[in-house]
């Protein structure tokens, strides 16, 4: 059958780790923000067979959020890139957010965002596993899911970019199901490759 459109099966609520977006960004570097620390990139409503599917819907225009809501995107869902944050965010709704509506109207999609993203630091869960940026060390895929998993009990899927020959981790994706509310394994695909490098710029 046909999927109409914005019909989803899941969710993947997928975090960045900013050295590695800045570092392979075409936008102006004095621009970029490489935090240490994991921030959101986005939540995609997907399904199983198209996974670039549903985007850009025929959903409800951007709105301003609420001031409260704004100071909390600002720390977790910042625009590392560019430094425009409610233009990143109002690109996200639009590609994104506008597919999701069965599930989440604007504000619930921005407050269930941040709070999947306060659930777990992921940072924090690398640390404790002795998992730290670093210029030269790589870690198997196994050993940066376990980290997560042992955190979470749910499996995470990672996705790298490459940077010559070394492969970097960008994004660790938490899949959760239709309503967005219960975490679920997510399916390794397009996933990193092993010996996954996390570098600090
Ligand atoms: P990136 O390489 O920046 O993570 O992904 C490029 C773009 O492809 C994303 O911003 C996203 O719009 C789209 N994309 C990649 N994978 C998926 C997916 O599994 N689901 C959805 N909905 N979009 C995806
Ligand atoms: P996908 O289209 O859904 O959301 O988003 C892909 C776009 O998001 C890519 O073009 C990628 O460069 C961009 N992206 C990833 N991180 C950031 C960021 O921090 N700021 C902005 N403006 N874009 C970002």
């Amino acid at each position: 059958f046909i999927m109409s459109t914005g019909s989803h099966v899941y969710f993947q609520f997928v975090q960045q780790w900013p050295p590695t977006t800045c570092r392979l960004s075409s936008k102006p570097r004095y621009k970029h923000r490489p935090l240490q620390n994991f921030t959101i990139h986005g939540l995609w409503p997907s399904n199983y067979s198209n996974p670039t599917k549903p985007s850009n819907c025929n959903g409800s225009q951007f709105k301003i959020l609420p001031p409260q809501l704004i100071s909390k995107l600002k720390i977790s869902w910042p625009d590392v890139e560019s430094g425009n944050d409610t233009r990143f965010w109002e690109g996200e709704w639009n590609k994104h957010g506008t597919c999701s509506e069965q599930t989440l109207n604007q504000l619930q999609y921005f407050e269930r965002s941040y709070s999947m993203w306060k659930s777990y630091n992921i940072t924090e869960i690398l640390k404790n596993a002795s998992i730290i940026p670093s210029a030269t060390q790589t870690w198997k895929y196994s050993d940066i899911v376990s980290a997560i998993k042992t955190a979470t009990k749910r499996t995470p899927l990672l996705r790298c970019k490459w940077d010559k020959n070394t492969q970097l981790l960008h994004e660790v994706v938490f899949c959760y199901g239709y309503n967005a509310i219960k975490q679920i394994d997510c399916n390794r695909t397009a996933g990193c490759k092993n010996n996954v490098g996390i570098s600090f710029q």
